[in-house]
């Protein structure tokens, strides 16, 4: 069996990366981490009893890492995914709507990371899958927040991916663009027609065409891939 650990378990990429390892791989074990909602990912765990099961995890946690890492000392796969955004102009940025983003998108991955990379130095064996996101390079005005924060969880992820590669861990990272989740409700509908048209194909991605990636880097297929930052945006780039 293999223990596949996503954070952010209730949103909307990670419910569609959950059930795209449980519904290929008869051997995945999946936890979903929960923070303040739980509804979904209770959900996708009661129609999987077997092989998927919720966690409480706040990601800004250290102690809550150190919980899952206990609790949970098999994890293969991480997904560190859950992740915020709160859009302002830096100039009148509140301290806590700085702190927050970068704590929840950057400080998380460290702490995921270090709490996990012990077992799997162990085994010899990991893979560790960072969503970072499209504005890490192709940041819209509003998000320095979001923006270093993403752009860091990518540099983070390129360091580890040297720290770790002779102990057969790999470690990448994602930048979704638009992809059809809960984080695009504060769109209206003119924005989203205007963010649609930035779009060379015209359209939002599915959160399982982002799970669909993280499937693969998680594979051992994907054995030589590491330090990577993959794209998908629909060509935005
Ligand atoms: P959602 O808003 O649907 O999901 C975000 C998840 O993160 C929620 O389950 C939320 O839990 C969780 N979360 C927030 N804060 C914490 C915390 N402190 N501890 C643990 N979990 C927390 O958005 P997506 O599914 O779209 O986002 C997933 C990832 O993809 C994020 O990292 C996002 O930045 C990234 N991304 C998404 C894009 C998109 O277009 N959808 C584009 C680029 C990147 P709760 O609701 O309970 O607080």
């Amino acid at each position: 069996m293999r223990g596949i650990l996503i954070t952010g378990g209730n949103g909307g990429l990670g419910l569609a990366i959950g059930r795209y390892f449980l519904e290929r791989d008869v051997e995945a074990i999946v936890r979903l981490g929960i923070h303040s909602r739980r509804e979904a990912a209770d959900a996708l765990a009661a129609e999987f009893p077997e092989r998927c099961e919720t966690l409480e995890l706040d990601v800004t946690s250290a102690a809550d890492w150190a919980n899952a890492a206990g609790v949970f000392p098999d994890v293969a796969v991480l997904v560190n995914n859950a992740g915020v955004h709160k859009d302002a102009l830096l100039t009148t940025m509140k301290d806590e709507t700085w702190s927050s983003v970068i704590s929840t998108n950057l400080d998380s991955v460290f702490l995921g990371c270090r709490a996990v990379i012990p077992a799997m130095m162990r085994e010899r064996h990991g893979r560790i899958i960072n969503i970072s996101s499209l504005s890490a390079i192709l940041p819209p005005l509003g998000q320095t927040n979001y923006a270093a924060a993403k752009a860091g969880v990518v540099a983070l992820t390129r360091t580890l991916a040297k720290e770790t590669a002779r102990a057969g861990i790999t470690v990448n990272s994602i930048l979704p663009g638009y992809i059809e989740t809960g984080a695009l409700d504060d769109m209206d509908e003119e924005t989203r027609k205007a963010a649609r048209a930035r779009v060379p194909m015209r359209r939002f991605g599915k959160p399982a065409e982002v799970a669909a990636a993280v499937y693969f880097l998680a594979s051992e297929e994907a054995a030589y891939i590491t330090g990577a930052a993959l794209k998908i945006d629909g060509g935005i780039y």
